[in-house]
């Protein structure tokens, strides 16, 4: 039968900058099925090197380690870290139990790692009432003395039947008598057919093992065995290595994940100020991205319906040149429109739905002995229809109206306020540059288009306009309304050949052009596409902020628990399992600060729109952008900390201060 243990002129050197220290210096040695043994040395001997050698939680520079004839310096980290959780149970003399669990979940936690099925309870209680500590189980740590500490830490180191127990210095923080119960219970294992590796320096705790082994300066002095102490090794069962190789289950099997979710839990809310600190950074990232996209959204369907409220589909055909307007009114180079231009353009029936001319000049308005001055529209009967302007106090002008050129006004919301204050316009009469105007209607509430309050308007019939008050012989200008958006480009073609025909104009002639109403809408809707876009950037910035505030308490917390971590992989945690553990512990936070984000964002724009009276529109889309970026948020910051805490060797990382 080949030895349990074996270890082949066994090197350890570790670098500290320049200088090396030789802490073991070819170490031979092998040891069989159960046998107790006692590791002895003064102080910086070698002792804790060569049993984390032994326990797999290091590896030789040099030299050879067999376990049953198989190499297992040669094993990958995760295979190593398998054979712990299977073959091997550990006691330190820091005991090592995690403060945060009760002492029922700290003595089952290496099964989180084993892969097998079950929550392990009962068989954690009952390596409990082996060390006589069940009554304690629902107890923390550090309610316990010492030495029931280093009672609950044996009770780990059986909860997976391990063939090899490792204990360095087990009794080193321990008075006489808790020393006593230790080592007993360590003897009853041993007579059980345990094998039992232990580190000590005092004669006394050596005196219960079987074998001793004195190190000095990194070799062995001495190797002496008991007489009437032989190993049991009739007692120790076969066992076979590749078995305990098997890979210790999937991460998603047999609830794995969700135990690291439970710890994730645990975690944060063990910290639960500083947990809630860096989730109010992504909590705040979430809720303004929600309100300022909600705030973008709203801002581009109120302007969407006030595009709408200017009518849908409109051509304006006015005189002069649409490159340098304003500046070309010289004589002879603008085009003049009369109400037979508007005939003609309305004639063109299969791109045209309705055209109106229009005047547009100023007014004097004076009612009683208030006057204001306002924009005076002319209007034909279309008008009204074509430009939403329908009043909805009072009544539209009559096509007879137009055609009498009576003097009816309908006026705009700011000349009513202006005027009458809060009375009755309707049927009353103003002057119009002196003239006299009965009121029948007032046009609908427009609001402001840009610095334009379109409010201030006076609109009388386009006749009574050009002849009675503005006195013009020619139209400003003809608003035509387009049958359908698609046949736009096309009116503007057909209107344009219809004015130069009539006037035997040439192609290149400038004196007059056709504005586009979309391409206004065209003009605001990006606008308004820029302003979210700037919004949301402004959010992301701040939801990135947070996932850094996330980062920042992750790497505290992985520095902070590098000893949990340490245990951790010393009782079989992978790579992965570590790593995992810190993801879905700052994935946790984001997600759930994106929650609370979520929340707050449509409660921020809700109350900006009741109170404020702002127009909001929180769409699904940010709602699910922004969970989704916070999650992403948490991956993204949380997997450096998470790869240092993998990273971390396990004697290292236990030795951390
Ligand atoms: P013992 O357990 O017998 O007191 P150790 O095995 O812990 O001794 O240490 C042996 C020697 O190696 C000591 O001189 C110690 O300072 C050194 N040593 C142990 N671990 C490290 C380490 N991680 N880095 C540097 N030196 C170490
Ligand atoms: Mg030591």
């Amino acid at each position: 039968m080949k030895p349990l243990l074996e270890l082949v002129d066994v090197h350890r050197t570790y670098r500290i900058g320049e200088s090396t220290v030789n802490a073991l210096c070819g170490v031979s040695l092998t040891i069989e099925r159960g046998e107790f043994i006692a590791i002895m040395g003064s102080s910086g001997s070698g002792k804790s090197s060569l049993l984390h050698i032994l326990g797999l939680l290091d590896n030789p520079d040099k030299g050879e380690y067999r376990i049953l004839g198989n190499n297992v310096n040669t094993l990958s980290e995760d295979e190593q870290a398998g054979l712990r959780n299977n073959v091997a149970g550990f006691v330190f003399q820091q005991f090592h139990l995690l403060k945060r669990m009760t002492i029922v979940d700290n003595v089952r936690l290496p099964h989180i790692y084993s892969g097998l099925k079950g929550d392990f309870r009962h068989e954690a209680i009952e390596r409990l009432k082996l060390v006589g500590l069940e009554k304690r189980m629902d107890h923390t740590p550090n309610q316990l003395s010492g030495g029931e500490q280093q009672r609950v830490a044996i009770a780990r180191a059986l909860i997976r039947d391990p063939l090899l127990i490792f204990a360095d210095e087990p009794t080193g923080n321990l008075d006489t008598k808790n020393s006593g119960d230790i080592m007993k219970i360590l003897k009853g294992l041993h007579d059980e057919g345990k094998t039992i590796i232990m580190v000590t320096h005092e004669p006394e705790i050596a005196a219960w093992a079987s074998r001793v082994i004195t190190m000095r300066d990194g070799v062995i002095l001495a190797d002496e065995r008991k007489a009437g102490l032989d190993p049991s090794v009739e007692t120790a069962q076969e066992i076979e290595f590749e078995t305990h190789l098997a890979g210790n289950g999937a991460l998603w099997r047999d609830g794995r994940f969700t135990g690291f979710m439970a710890q994730a839990v645990q975690s944060i809310l063990a910290n639960k100020m500083r947990s809630f600190l860096s989730v109010l950074g992504i909590l705040v990232g979430v809720a303004s991205v929600i309100a300022m996209m909600a705030l973008g959204e709203g801002a581009k369907a109120a302007m969407q319906e006030d595009l709408k409220s200017m009518g849908s589909n409109m051509l304006s055909v006015r005189g002069g040149s649409a490159k340098i307007r304003g500046a070309a009114q010289g004589a002879g180079a603008v085009a003049r429109f009369t109400f037979k231009d508007v005939e003609d353009i309305a004639r063109l029936r299969s791109l045209v739905k309705n055209a109106s001319g229009v005047v547009n000049g100023g007014g004097r308005i004076v009612y009683g002995n208030k006057n204001w001055s306002s924009t005076v529209t002319g209007a034909g009967y279309e008008y009204g229809t074509m430009r939403a302007v329908m009043p909805t106090v009072g009544r539209w002008f009559t096509p007879e109206e137009i055609q009498r050129r009576e003097k009816s006004a309908i006026i705009g919301v700011t000349v009513v306020k202006e005027l009458f204050g809060s009375s009755n316009p309707l049927g009353r009469t103003i002057k119009i540059n002196r003239i006299n105007f009965k009121v029948i209607g007032i046009a609908p509430a427009k609001g402001f288009s840009g610095p334009q309050d379109e409010d201030d308007v006076v609109i009388i019939p386009v006749t009574t306009a050009m002849y009675r008050v503005l006195g013009r012989e020619y139209l400003s200008g003809i608003f035509v309304e387009v049958t359908e958006s698609g046949k736009i480009d096309q009116a503007k073609i057909a209107i344009t050949e219809l004015i130069r025909k009539k006037r035997r104009l040439k192609d290149d002639d400038d004196s007059f052009n056709i504005r586009d109403m979309t391409e206004i809408q065209k003009m605001l809707s990006s606008t308004t596409q820029t302003m979210s876009l700037l919004l949301g950037s402004i959010a992301a910035i701040s939801l990135l902020v947070g996932g850094i505030g996330i980062m920042n308490i992750m790497l505290v917390s992985v520095t902070e628990r590098t000893r949990e971590i340490g245990l951790r992989k010393a009782i079989g945690a992978r790579k992965s399992d570590i790593m995992m553990q810190f993801l879905v512990e700052s994935v946790g936070m984001t997600i759930s600060g994106g929650f609370i984000g979520v929340v707050t964002g449509i409660g921020i724009s809700i109350i900006l729109s009741t109170f404020a009276g702002w127009a909001v529109k929180t769409s699904l889309i940010s709602v699910v952008l922004a969970t989704a970026f916070s999650a992403l948020t948490g991956i993204f910051f949380g997997l450096w900390p998470a790869r240092k805490a993998a990273e971390l060797k396990p004697v290292e990382a236990l030795r951390y201060e």
